[in-house]
């Protein structure tokens, strides 16, 4: 209904022993962008990277969650 439904989506900008991996929220706008013309999506956070994974083994990002927390507040009814 809206067009700012919010996926999350991996962090895969990282890759070598981090531990800062997370499924970040993103606009679903930006994903499907991304996955047409394969450039950056920018999280809730801030955070802009490539997307290319199965995210559900990730964290979700907690500033991600919390600005989604926020969002859904002012929102809300
Ligand atoms: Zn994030």
């Amino acid at each position: 209904m809206s067009e700012t439904v919010i996926k999350p989506v991996e962090d895969t900008r990282l890759s070598e022993g981090d531990h800062d991996r997370y499924a970040h929220y993103v606009r679903k706008a930006d994903i499907m962008s991304s996955a047409v013309e394969g450039h950056e999506v920018i999280a809730l956070c801030g955070k802009r990277w490539i997307p290319n994974r199965d995210p559900d083994k990730y964290p979700v990002c907690p500033d991600c969650k919390s600005i989604m927390e926020q969002l859904r507040g002012a929102q809300g009814n």
